[in-house]
This record gives C-alpha cells, sequence and structure tokens, in this order.
C-alpha cells in the first residue's frame, strides 16, 4: 500500500520517524509551514525556516525514499504579532518555488482582525499564484471558526476545490462538505479524531475530497497514523481501490492541482545517499567518506 500524507510536520520528527513510515508504505508527503512553538521574533526566523522545507527536510526525506512537498504561509497564530506580519510580503518569493504545492497553513487561531487580514491577504497570493490553499481551523471554538473560514474563502475567490478545510471533526464535516470544499482530518493518538471515527465518517460522507494526515509535529502525535486509518478502512470492509483513493489518489489529485508534485523516480535511502551543504543524515556513515 502506498501512502501519501498530505499534512505532516518532519523537521519535528526524528530519522527514525521516516524509516518507520517508509516501513508502513509512506512514499510522500507534504508539510505546511507552521508555528514553531517557540514565537518568532523576525522575518529572517521564516525565511531560514522556508528555505530548511525546501532544502535541508526535502533532501532528508529522500534519503529515505519519500518525497518532500511543503506550502508556504504566515500560520494564524503568528499573524498577530506585528514582527511577523512582514513576512507577507517575501512571501511571492517562495510560492514561485518548484516544491511549494499550496499556501498555507492559513486561517484562525483566535479569530482577530490580524488574523483576518492576513488570511484573506494569503488566499489572495493564492489566486495570484494559482496554488491550492490548506486552511487550518483553530480547536477553540472549531464551529464557528470554521464557518467564518468558509465565508472568508468564499469571498477570496479561490475555487472551493483547491481549498481544503483541514481538522475537521463531526460537528464541522458537514458545511464543508456543502460547500465544494476539501475535507481535512488530522488523526490524533489520544484528543480530537481517531481512525475509527474517521472510518465511520468515511461511511457516512464517502472518500470523495476527504484527506486524511497525522499532522504530526512536537505535540503529541503519530507519523503512522494514515497507516493507521487504512488498516481501520480494510477491517471495517473497504475495498484496496477505496483505501488507495482516500490515502494516495487524493493527495495527489488536491496538490496536483499546483502542476508541482514530484513524484518520479524516487530517490533511495542508504548508505550511498547524497550530502546536503555537506551534510548528511548518516553522520559518518558514508562509505568512503569524511562524514
Ligand atoms: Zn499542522
Amino acid at each position: 500500500m502506498r501512502i501519501f500524507d498530505p499534512h505532516i510536520h518532519m523537521t519535528s520528527r526524528t530519522t527514525a520517524d521516516y524509516e518507520a513510515m517508509y516501513a508502513a508504505g509512506v512514499r510522500a508527503l507534504t508539510e505546511p509551514a507552521f508555528w514553531l512553538g517557540q514565537p518568532r521574533t523576525s522575518v529572517g526566523s521564516f525565511t531560514d525556516y522556508f528555505d530548511g522545507l525546501l532544502g535541508w527536510e526535502r533532501f532528508r526525506a529522500a534519503q529515505f525514499g519519500i518525497r518532500h512537498h511543503c506550502t508556504i504561509a504566515l500560520n494564524p497564530k503568528e499573524a498577530n504579532d506585528p514582527r511577523c506580519t512582514p513576512v507577507l510580503d517575501v512571501l511571492p518569493h517562495y510560492l514561485a518555488k518548484d516544491g511549494v504545492v499550496a499556501v498555507g497553513e492559513v486561517g484562525y487561531d483566535s479569530m482577530t482582525a490580524e488574523e483576518d487580514a492576513a488570511f484573506a491577504r494569503q488566499l489572495e497570493l493564492a489566486v495570484e499564484h494559482e496554488l491550492p490553499a490548506l486552511v487550518h481551523t483553530p480547536h477553540r471554538d472549531k464551529l464557528t471558526g470554521t464557518r467564518r473560514s468558509l465565508d472568508v474563502v468564499a469571498e477570496s475567490g479561490l475555487p472551493p476545490d483547491r481549498v481544503v478545510i483541514d481538522h475537521l471533526n463531526e460537528p464541522t464535516v458537514g458545511m464543508v462538505a456543502e460547500s465544494g470544499c476539501w475535507m481535512g482530518f488530522s488523526i490524533y493518538p489520544d484528543t480530537k479524531m481517531d481512525e475509527h471515527r474517521m472510518v465511520q465518517l468515511l461511511r457516512e460522507y464517502g472518500t470523495d475530497r476527504v484527506l486524511v494526515n497525522s499532522a504530526a509535529d512536537w505535540g503529541r502525535s503519530d507519523p503512522l497514523k494514515t497507516h493507521a486509518v487504512a488498516t481501520t478502512m480494510r477491517a471495517a470492509g473497504f475495498t484496496d481501490t477505496e483505501i488507495g483513493k482516500v490515502l494516495w489518489d487524493n493527495p495527489v489529485e488536491f496538490y496536483g492541482q499546483s502542476g508541482r508534485l514530484l513524484l518520479d523516480g524516487l530517490a533511495g535511502s542508504g548508505p550511498d545517499a547524497e550530502t546536503f551543504a555537506g551534510n548528511s543524515v548518516l553522520r559518518g556513515g558514508r562509505p568512503g567518506g569524511d562524514g
């Protein structure tokens, strides 16, 4: 089985995670730009991070046989910090790059006026750059946040089939299904949404326009939750075609709208892997090399 995780923050994960993901069938992923936990204090902190997503992290993933893509944005939380908002002016430079398959994560955290402005501006950038958009929904007051997000998307002029509304649950899925936007679900180890509830939702809403992700990051999370959904779908009687649609075809269709997916000729892993700017994740493991 081949898996495409459409939302995972590999910068926060270990190489052991890459190996376990490969063994579970993960061959491609998208890493959205997000909040690092520690507040950023300048635009330079963002640009180094964006460069890392496009450079080092893509290289590291390839060494473990996984194709890495990213989405670029000012995240909702830091949209409230005036030290961070000037990054909006450098986003066009990044949105033009190969390997950037959407604008994101954008959306709401606390639903402030500052978040409104950054959200609307970044959907404008998605229209200008002909890219899809990944919209994060808030963990607090999710119902209101999701409704407002759909309104902002409708006003943006971005076609709904180019937008995924992510981190959905039972109360919020219906309005997104109706809107024509893609429905994103993040599967967590012990809160919010799990693989069994996900399978129930797939029974109810079908497999069209559904993206399932692990959203694994530096918090409690599990990078193999996409695989857990696949095995739970199988146990519930879904066919291989349906499982493949949710876990591979759908992410390829959604991010494929960027025209920038990198899915041919996956680089192999192992001791022959090259170095990136003189660094190898193998740390001295290269035969004949000096590490
Ligand atoms: Zn995320």
